[in-house]
């Protein structure tokens, strides 16, 4: 298996943290330089069976600018050439403006999206099915997995179910 899947979410919902905890659990390939004009890999993740490529995707957020409506035409197209995307959220936060947009935004787009629940060491176990369900009210997600990127919790498990989707 082996496959592109591209991070995305508002800032500060985790993404660089949960890829330092995937990237720490095997060796891998970390790089700044751009391997295209629209994408940056951001990391490989590699095992004896698998190899996922994760993409940096900025420009999915709302658009500030005519360089920003131009920025989230070339994400949206990044978006549909990946083979999974991981739509991370701060479980902490709630649902923002932020996440919205980006739903919005998904619904043009045709690849799988794994929502990835991030932060759940900040709330309580109890807690967590209601604000699945108003995700769930959102979007149909391919799947949905509670990660705490920080601790490491259910990481592995996650890759595990990203790597059905190469
Ligand atoms: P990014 O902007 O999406 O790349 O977010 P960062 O990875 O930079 O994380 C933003 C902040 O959230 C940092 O202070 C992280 O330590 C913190 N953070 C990330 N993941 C978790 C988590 O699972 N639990 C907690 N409590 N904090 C987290
Ligand atoms: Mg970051």
């Amino acid at each position: 298996h082996s496959g592109f899947v591209a991070i995305i979410g508002r800032p500060n919902v985790g993404k660089s943290t949960l890829l330092n905890q995937v990237i720490g659990q095997k060796i891998a390939i970390m790089s700044d330089k751009p391997q295209t004009t629209r994408n940056k890999i951001h990391g490989v993740y590699s095992t004896d069976s698998s190899q996922i490529v994760f993409l940096d995707t900025p420009g999915i957020h709302k658009p500030q600018s005519k360089l920003g409506d131009y920025m989230m035409k070339v994400a949206e197209g990044t978006l549909n050439e990946v083979d999974a995307i991981l739509f991370l959220v701060d479980v902490a936060e709630g649902i923002g403006g932020g996440d919205r947009f980006i739903i919005e935004r998904l619904k043009q787009v045709n690849t799988p999206v794994l929502l990835v629940l991030n932060k759940i060491d900040r709330v309580h176990p109890e807690e967590l099915l209601p604000i699945i369900a108003q995700y769930k009210d959102l979007y149909s997600f391919a799947e949905i997995v509670p990660v705490s990127a920080l601790q490491g919790n259910n990481v592995a498990n996650l890759l595990d179910i990203i790597v059905r989707y190469l």
